[in-house]
């Protein structure tokens, strides 16, 4: 060691760059003795003995455990300090806007250099857990909705489908080069370790293996281009990550107003799209979401936790159970306001060339499903909504659901 030392310095002096032997620290990884008195010595003064220290920015303990916590908190600062005041949904900025601070900034500066350490299972599981809390925060939704809905309404990678794709960049930028250390290592490891083993390359294997991407050893005899490579990644990444949300969507009630076809990464749910950016546009947003996640809390999901004391009536009109398609398309309280909306409804279908579309509004299914997600195939029957159609709709029933929301919080501010 004190000889790898002596080299540094020569070379230092060589090539005319100073090290700071102060700024310098050892650290023991994975230590089978106490510790010993050594005297390492960088340009005659004394490095001492460490438990923690910073390399390139990566943090570096004697387990060589990534420490979670420091990487959590630079997360929330991150957050933080890019989002302000806003970061509680309500307020100032739109959530598509939210939604790209957080997958420009945020992650990126959270998962830095996690790709090259040991992480475990638990460390993955303490990242999503902050990322799905803050992401229903920013959104404004309660911490019972469902995770899978808080992430694609945002349009947002799972932490873990991102860590495997800095994971997999890596093992691509290794074997760019079959000059350097790292590539003969690869080759190495490629055949020496199983793909069960624990090792950095066999997590590799099981990785390219998940995404239905080349083997390992396909890569590295032929790698592509770095263009193509970036598109095969990304694709697959997001394919698999999508066609696990769908999975969990199907298992979901409260979600089954969603429409999973139009599930993508990047970009939020037209929910979001088309959000205006002042408060009332917030609000309204806001209202919506929860009434598509199933999180609105009408008087059949209050029944559902509390069967004995309460009844499932609506409180109101006292006719049916208070359920989502009561509340948007029955309820005889809010008749007025809706006959006015699905007179406005009616209009911006017969523009836009639906077919039927009297039958589509007087459904009390097919309306709640229009009002709630417009793209839903089972209200589409065959037709492609274009852009400007979906904004239309988007804006005219959120600004319905806030008048029957107002609507229904003020009768029930009278009854009791
Ligand atoms: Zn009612």
């Amino acid at each position: 060691m004190n000889l790898m030392l002596k080299t540094v310095e020569e070379f230092s002096r060589r090539h005319r760059y100073d090290i700071n032997p102060s700024k310098s620290s050892c650290i023991r990884v994975n230590p089978k003795s106490p510790v010993q008195s050594t005297n390492f010595a960088l340009e005659g003064t004394r490095i001492p003995f460490d438990t923690s220290t910073t390399h390139l920015g990566i943090h570096r303990n004697t387990k060589c455990k990534v420490n979670t916590k420091d990487k959590v908190e630079l997360g929330r600062r991150t957050a933080y300090s890019l989002m302000g005041a806003c970061f509680n949904g309500k307020n100032g900025l739109k959530q598509s806007v939210k939604s790209r601070l957080w997958s420009t900034f945020v992650v990126p500066r959270m998962l830095y250099g996690l790709e090259v350490l040991p992480y475990s299972q638990a460390d993955l599981k303490a990242l999503e857990v902050f990322q799905i809390k803050t992401l229903k925060q920013v959104q404004h939704l309660a911490d019972r909705t469902s995770n899978v809905a808080a992430l694609s309404l945002l349009g947002i990678l799972p932490i873990r489908a991102q860590i495997h794709k800095n994971t997999l960049n890596l093992y691509y930028s290794i074997i760019q080069n079959s000059e350097t250390v790292e590539y003969k290592v690869a080759e190495r490891q490629l055949a020496m370790k199983l793909p069960t083993d624990h090792s950095f390359f066999s997590n590799i294997r099981k990785l390219l293996h998940t995404y239905n991407l080349p083997t390992a050893y396909q890569l590295l005899d032929s790698p592509p281009g770095k263009e193509v490579w970036k598109a095969k990644l990304n694709s697959a990444v997001d394919q698999h990550t999508i066609a696990t949300w769908r999975e969990e969507f199907k298992e979901k009630p409260s979600l089954k107003y969603i429409n999973t076809d139009a599930l993508s990464i990047g970009k939020p749910h037209h929910l979001y799209t088309y959000e205006r950016p002042h408060k009332i546009d917030n609000l309204r947003a806001e209202t919506k979401a929860k009434l598509l996640t199933g999180t609105y809390t009408l008087q059949a999901n209050r029944a559902v936790f509390n069967q004995y004391t309460v009844n499932s009536t609506c409180t109101l009109c006292k006719t049916e159970p208070e359920c989502r398609v009561h509340f948007i398309a029955k309820c005889p309280i809010s008749d007025a306001v809706r006959d006015k909306f699905k007179a406005r409804l009616l209009e911006c279908l017969r523009l836009h060339g639906r077919e039927d579309p009297l039958e589509l509004v007087n459904n009390a299914d097919s309306f709640t499903q229009l009002i709630l997600d417009s793209t839903h195939p089972s209200v589409n029957n065959g037709h492609l909504p274009s852009k400007k159609e979906i904004e239309s709709i988007e804006l005219l029933s959120r600004e319905y659901i806030w008048c029957i929301h107002l609507l229904r919080c003020r009768e029930v501010a009278k009854g009791s």
